[in-house]
């Protein structure tokens, strides 16, 4: 049975008349996460989870019709049963289960399956099909453990504080930017945060999230108050005239990215460190094994490499064309001005 169609406005379930994040306005959205290219305007009713809610109505506006979900409690459209389940991505996120007739298909959004100090823990779900993003699905891409991607910030950071430099990160204002502040080491300075940063902070604290203290760098004020801090900012505003004010300062970017070649030089920062908050390949093909899904559709990213791999070990995989970026870089340059426009 094919529960979930691909349309041209999103993943659409016929039997309950539901789109998971349509890329097109539509009647019904589930909504999985708060990233910009899964949660877009102008549907007419939202449901995403209540740790979702309070992030998606800050960026569409606090007018749209959307209402929040519990992480597994069950809602039934028109005889098909929905939950929403810990993607570990970001605050908030889910996959989204849908079961009809016996039939259960798992629509996961983006996914890490790592413990992040932020995010609930991704939670693998049993299913007959399994929708999933392949953003790093290259063998190539292969994390190493959060805590010494966090030793390498801290020591690069302590290091500038020695040479009298501030340290100036980029990292994506949602999710990227919070992991970051819960996990770095507190006792070397202050952090100081980028309005688009900063301003997801206060919506994920008002929720209950604990983050770390930060301070938000506004304009005018003294060079000295910086001295030492560790700042966090979107990646366009590391690269414009927004980061000259912290004059003698070092810069790096938080990324998946940053493990391909180049990357960093591209991005004229001085310092790259590999943080992602997807999946690599060996989290992608055990949570695909996780699941015990028979057919696999795979939606953004390293599709084709991803798919064939699978297709090769049993699957039955096809790639799934969606307007998912799933690109960390260019989404951010998206969110700076969201931010600025406000
Ligand atoms: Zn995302
Ligand atoms: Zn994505």
């Amino acid at each position: 049975m094919q529960l979930i169609e691909f349309r041209e406005e999103g993943l659409y379930v016929p039997q309950a008349d539901v789109y998971i994040d349509p890329w097109k306005p539509v009647n019904k959205a589930f909504i999985t996460h708060g990233h910009s290219d899964h949660s877009r305007y102008g549907n007419n009713a939202y449901v995403c989870t209540h740790a979702a809610l309070p992030v998606i109505k800050h960026r569409l506006g606090s007018h749209i019709n959307a209402k929040g979900i519990d992480y597994g409690e069950e809602m039934s459209v028109n005889g098909v049963k929905f939950s929403f389940h810990p993607a570990g991505h970001i605050v908030g996120s889910a996959q989204i289960r849908v079961e009809y007739k016996g039939e259960v298909w798992v629509a996961s959004g983006d996914y890490k399956t790592t413990t992040d100090g932020v995010s609930e823990d991704f939670e693998s779900v049993k299913c007959d099909a399994f929708i999933t993003e392949s953003t790093f699905g290259l063998p190539v891409f292969k994390w190493q453990p959060q805590s010494e991607v966090m030793s390498e910030i801290n020591e690069w950071w302590r290091s500038n504080k020695e040479q009298g430099k501030v340290s100036v990160l980029a990292a994506y204002s949602l999710g990227k930017a919070q992991r970051i502040i819960n996990n770095v080491d507190h006792s070397i300075g202050k952090i100081f945060t980028h309005g688009a940063v900063e301003n997801v902070n206060e919506v994920i604290r008002r929720q209950g999230v604990h983050l770390h203290e930060t301070t938000r760098v506004v304009q005018g004020q003294k060079q000295s108050l910086y001295a030492g801090g560790l700042v966090i900012a979107p990646p366009s505003a590391v690269d414009s005239a927004w980061s000259k004010k912290f004059k003698d300062f070092s810069s790096g970017i938080a990324s998946g990215w940053m493990a391909v070649r180049g990357t960093r030089r591209r991005r004229s920062a001085d310092r790259g460190f590999v943080l992602s908050d997807h999946a690599d390949w060996d989290e992608l093909v055990s949570a695909v094994k996780a699941t015990e899904a028979e057919r696999i559709y795979v939606t953004h990213g390293y599709t084709d490499t991803f798919s064939k791999y699978l297709s090769s070990i049993g699957y039955y995989s096809a790639v799934v064309d969606t307007d998912y970026t799933g690109d960390e870089l260019s989404v951010a340059a998206d969110d700076v001005e969201a931010t600025e426009t406000k």
